[in-house]
């Protein structure tokens, strides 16, 4: 590490099956395009889990997950001009693009064609070391990848619009998702009523599609017009042929099939969840006769996560949060591997104060 390197103190995760630690590191020195945050809040997402215990691959430890970040400008680099210490700011997913590619010309950096670098667990471009997230006091990014998040919200709720936030908005907002349409969301979890509390302020129909009553209730509570339980027969047969765009959030395998069919003609169902395992097969005729798509989406562009946040910034919109101290996060892994959370878990980093 170069003399000018930062200290940071985080939490990581030091194996697949141990619980994470305390752990102190170093960031990269602040580069004249550079911005340091001092991370106030940082959200749990259900990636985070699944990166640190190897879900999605074999990595390298220790690492710090966390990709929902939100805290106040503490330094900016001789080339930084739009940020002023003490902005409030956030980081997301991404902390690195090309920036030359199609997508990224087009501000859709997540489809950089060289491959975005992850907030952590990627390759920093500067420094060659692995990227660390957010479960920590400090990151320093580059000025591109800070988002400027609206004083008006609550920081800690304000943190998974980040990621939940923005991945539902993309698609959302791509699929035209507006007043006279009609959407479903599957699956009412940290992405789930994101996209039921962005659907509804767009101002489309929101249905609702989950296999618990007690979502179901708490689904119109957070704005949907209507809501079924999908597993109870029939549930679904009102709302055939019905719906412009599904976001489905399920991050398990499960059947498409029935979904589809919930589709009025070019009706999009477009998946969000990360599930590692294939959906069952779609029969053709079932896409055929209303030329119905079905697609994918990846988390959003640094402009529209920008938007989103003006947004919700406007709207008052934020997400229901549980707010923690680093002590609680190994329990918190726990409960969001049961779904066991309403509806994020955010880390208040203050915590990391005390218990050395
Ligand atoms: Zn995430
Ligand atoms: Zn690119």
């Amino acid at each position: 590490m170069p003399p000018d390197a930062i200290p940071a103190r985080g939490l990581a995760a030091f194996s697949p099956t141990a619980p994470l630690g305390r752990w102190d590191f170093a960031r990269r020195p602040v580069g004249p395009r550079d911005v340091r945050v001092a991370i106030d809040y940082c959200g749990i997402c259900h990636s985070d889990v699944h990166t640190v215990r190897g879900e999605w691959g074999p990595i390298s430890y220790p690492l710090v997950p966390g990709h929902e970040i939100v805290g106040r400008v503490a330094e900016v680099g001789s080339a930084v001009s739009r940020w002023q210490v003490g902005d409030r700011v956030g980081v997301g997913c991404m902390v690195a693009s090309c920036r030359q590619c199609g997508p990224c010309a087009q501000g859709l950096e997540q489809y950089c064609d060289a491959g975005f670098t992850d907030t952590y667990n990627g390759k920093d471009l500067v420094s060659g070391g692995v990227t660390q997230g957010g479960y920590s006091d400090t990151i320093v990014v580059d000025d591109h990848f800070v988002l400027r998040v609206p004083e008006g919200l609550d920081a800690a709720a304000a943190a998974p619009l980040l990621c939940a936030g923005i991945t539902t908005w993309s698609p959302l907002t791509h699929w035209g998702t507006g007043p006279g349409k009609r959407v479903g969301v599957v699956g009412i979890g940290g992405l789930g009523h994101m996209a039921v509390k962005l659907a509804s302020a767009l101002g489309a129909e929101v249905v609702a599609i989950t296999r618990s009553a007690a979502k179901a209730a708490e689904a119109r509570r957070l704005g949907a017009h209507d809501a079924v339980v999908a597993t109870e027969t029939g549930a679904l047969k009102p709302h055939r042929s019905s719906l412009d765009l599904i976001i489905d959030t399920v991050g398990t395998g499960h059947d498409l099939e029935p979904l589809v069919g919930l589709l009025r003609m070019h009706g999009t169902l477009c998946l969000v969840g990360g599930a590692p395992e294939p959906h069952s097969a779609v029969r053709a005729f079932s896409v055929i006769g209303k030329r119905r798509s079905i697609a994918g989406s990846l988390i959003g562009g640094i402009a529209e996560t920008q938007a989103m946040l003006d947004f919700c910034g406007a709207r008052g919109i934020t997400s229901d949060v549980e707010l923690i101290g680093v002590d609680g996060v190994n329990a918190a892994y726990e409960r969001v591997v049961h779904a066991d959370v309403r509806y994020r878990f955010v880390i208040d980093l203050a915590t990391l104060d005390g218990g050395r």
